[in-house]
């Protein structure tokens, strides 16, 4: 283990718990272990569902959850760099994205804040109907119960931030197993919700393994929801396995974007080039399919290139670094298969399409054949294809034909092409002139299709976690 590694206890009950067990985490890129972590088992699982119980038979009152909220969005100011360092040191993700990830972090702990403030229910209008006449009824919104939430690897603290944060503002206690190969940032951030003074069992985190987890989320009675962000397998299985909790998804995605002939054809390389390789891809909304109008099909090309050729490839650590490593080696070798296989079906290799080191080089494939995966299938890596398209309908065809539908993005100076893709695209999300890759953390976020059945953001993920109960009163 390095000298600097990080070593983290799971929290159970307001307790750093030890359980004899580690698990180790180790760099993407160096395969050096930066820290290992208490691996929790059933028992311990179950434990942290009894703790959480506990803790919302004592309801913290909305001021105290907005307060201790809002302390944690500054302790992430306080403790930014510490932030970026562990994401970066156990993601691999480049310290440039990592940062922003920090920053992204106490953005969404800032709106949980306004949302536990704001939680509230509305007045019925009972005078309207003949049967409601003399009667005044409201609505009270109420926590759903437990939560369960299981996290990825590819934002270990952001997302997390948006599983945990509105959990609490919404007034439910949490049980929350992060991803096995990125559990200090979850750990950190639980440090520092315990430091500013949340009560124990409001949060729990057991880090471990992920069927044993999933299986005792999914079995006890006492946990209500289940927000589950990774992969469509893992997801829907969960909700298959669940059917009498909530499930909310938050899954994959093969993102589209369309360059109109119309666009800024520079603004859209740029931007293009910059959100389909950031983090190596891993993204769930990192720009994978580029359709351009044909007649600026060759100018976008000669543009978008020497953009991707100048991304500087290395270790996540180095302040320049834009993209380093995939997750791990078993992704590396799918996400090459995939490339060969396009490669093998007739598609051309405009950039990369080969590794430095163990790391894959930014790659541009065209004449992809639709049916290719790394067309149709979400390649969570350092990969973009590019077509040409004819007609608007011909692009909108081609982006809706996925079974994917978070988010997807046109670049158009026409204000009625914009609209008809803001219409005609069958996603959560539509960015125009924007990546499709752009998220702001209060934006409600999710998908449609393969892609999800909620919406994330703290102000969408509070409504997804309480429920309304009315109440009658007779005058
Ligand atoms: P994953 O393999 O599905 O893992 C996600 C989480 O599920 C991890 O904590 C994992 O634990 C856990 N898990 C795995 N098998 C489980 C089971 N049988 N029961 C319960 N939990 C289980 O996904 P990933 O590789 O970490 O993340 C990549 C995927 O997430 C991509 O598809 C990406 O698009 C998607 N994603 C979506 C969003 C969004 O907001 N829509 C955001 C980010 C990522 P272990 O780590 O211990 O296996």
């Amino acid at each position: 283990m390095a000298t600097t590694a990080i070593e983290k206890r799971l929290l159970i009950d307001g307790e750093w718990v030890e359980t004899g067990e580690w698990l180790e985490v180790r760099s993407p890129y160096s395969a050096e272990v930066v820290g290992r972590v208490a691996k929790a088992g059933p028992d311990d699982a179950r434990r942290a569902i009894d703790a959480a119980e506990r803790a919302m038979r004592d309801p913290l009152p909305a001021h105290k959850r907005a307060e201790i909220l809002v302390r944690v969005a500054g302790q992430l100011g306080r403790r930014h760099e510490e932030a970026a360092q562990i994401i970066c040191a156990e993601a691999g993700k480049p310290l440039k994205a990592a940062r922003l990830e920090a920053s992204r972090a106490m953005s969404t702990y800032t709106f949980a804040a306004v949302e536990a403030r704001k939680l509230a229910g509305e007045v019925v209008p009972m005078d309207a109907s003949q049967a409601g006449e003399g009667k005044l009824a409201f609505t009270l919104r109420r926590p759903l119960g437990v939560v369960g939430a299981i996290s990825p690897f590819n934002f270990p603290l952001n997302l997390v931030a948006h599983k945990i944060a509105p959990a609490l503002a919404a007034g439910c206690a949490v049980v929350l197993k992060p991803a096995s190969q990125t559990p200090l940032s979850a750990l950190f951030l639980a440090e520092l919700e315990t430091e500013v003074g949340l009560p124990p069992g409001w949060l729990n985190v057991v880090a471990g393994s992920s069927s044993e987890i999933g299986d005792v989320l999914v079995d006890d009675e006492r946990v209500a929801a289940i927000t589950f962000t990774g992969s469509g397998a893992v997801g829907w299985g969960l909700k298959e396995r669940a059917p009498r909790k909530r499930v909310n998804l938050e899954l994959g995605n093969s993102t589209p974007v369309i360059v109109h002939a119309d666009a800024d054809v520079e603004e859209a390389a740029a931007k293009l080039a910059a959100n389909a390789f950031s983090f190596a891809g891993q993204s769930c909304i990192s720009v994978q399919r580029i359709y351009v109008q044909r007649t600026v099909y060759e100018d976008f090309v000669a543009r978008f290139l020497p953009k991707v050729e100048a991304l500087v490839v290395g270790d996540p650590a180095d302040e320049e670094t834009d993209v380093g490593p995939v997750i791990d080696a078993e992704a590396r070798e799918r996400i090459v298969d995939w490339i060969d296989e396009a490669r093998q079906r007739g598609a051309q290799v405009l950039a990369g399409g080969d590794l430095d080191g163990e790391l894959i080089r930014p790659t541009v494939l065209a004449d992809v054949p639709a049916d290719a995966k790394v067309a149709c299938d979400e390649v969570f890596g350092p990969v973009v294809t590019v077509g040409a398209y004819g007609e608007l309908a011909e692009a909108l065809e081609r982006a809706n034909g996925t079974r994917y539908g978070l988010q997807a993005g046109i670049f158009t100076a026409d204000v009625r092409a914009a609209l008809r893709a803001a219409h005609e695209l069958e996603f959560g999300g539509v960015t125009v002139n924007e990546a499709p890759t752009f998220r702001a953390d209060q934006m409600p976020y999710g998908g449609v299709k393969d892609s999800g059945n909620t919406r994330e953001g703290p102000a969408y993920a509070v409504r997804e976690l309480t429920e309304e109960r009315v109440v009658v009163i007779q005058l």
